[in-house]
């Protein structure tokens, strides 16, 4: 579902133009866990983003479910993203809205659902992640890592092809960390559901596919493809 060849990124402009991504290329096969490492500014975020449309392909190809990135429409990209998941750091839900809400506002952006369907498919997602009896609760009556498993939630929620976190685990304990990746790799058994995922938890990496390790914009290390 992800083949990337020769992807060079820069950032800034002028003199302060620099260059952040080298050369990667890297095909991830369906249904796999794979993770991204490296120390900060490595560049792991950028690709990532760069795999997930939410950036713009400057240099190389991006093939992201068999279609395009380089010089892809914004239009072809929105609707690449509707097929897509994902679990960033800053988990982003509306304090307002209760968990349910938040998973359910998650789906209305495939717009495919009807409200009944939608208030299902958001319960069952809450369900996988362990909070079937939190639902009603808005996020500021949730634990830093309650909160992480709505995003998470919310991003399975629409059944995703791909699944793109970063650091998906960072504000959650050993043991919610640990079900949230198992979680993930399941899904990548039974659905074919891929996962990029960053993390510095050496814990997943035993549940890791594939570890591809990156430094100073390049890749260093990769264990190979596949599972
Ligand atoms: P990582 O996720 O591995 O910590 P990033 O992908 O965030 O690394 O960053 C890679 C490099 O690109 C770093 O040198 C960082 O400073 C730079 N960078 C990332 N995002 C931006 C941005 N929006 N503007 C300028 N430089 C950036
Ligand atoms: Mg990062």
């Amino acid at each position: 579902p992800i083949s990337v060849k020769g992807l060079n990124h820069w950032f800034g402009a002028g003199e302060a133009r620099k260059q952040a991504i080298f050369d990667v290329s890297l095909t991830v096969e369906r249904g796999s866990l794979t993770v991204l490492m490296g120390p900060s500014g490595s560049g792991k975020t950028t690709v990532l983003t760069l795999m997930g449309c939410l950036r713009d392909v400057q240099e190389g190809s991006i093939n992201l479910l068999g279609h395009e990135l380089f010089g892809a429409s914004r239009d072809m990209n929105e609707n690449l993203r509707r097929r897509l998941g994902f679990i960033f750091q800053a988990h982003n839900l509306h304090s307002s809205l209760t968990a349910l809400q938040n998973v359910v506002m998650g789906l209305q952006v495939h717009g495919a659902l009807s409200p009944a369907e939608e208030a299902e498919a958001a319960r069952h997602a809450l369900g996988l992640v362990g909070l079937s009896d939190r639902m009603d609760y808005l996020p500021g009556n949730l634990s830093g890592g309650q909160q992480q498993r709505v995003a998470v939630a919310r991003a399975l929620a629409g059944n995703p092809d791909i699944v793109f976190a970063d650091e998906p685990t960072a504000a959650l304990d050993r043991e919610s960390g640990m079900s949230v990746v198992a979680m993930l790799k399941k899904l990548g058994q039974v659905r074919g559901t891929t996962t990029v995922m960053v993390t510095h938890d050496n814990r997943i990496l035993e549940l890791a596919d594939r570890i591809v390790t990156l430094e100073d914009g390049r890749i260093v290390k990769d264990t190979g493809e596949g599972g």
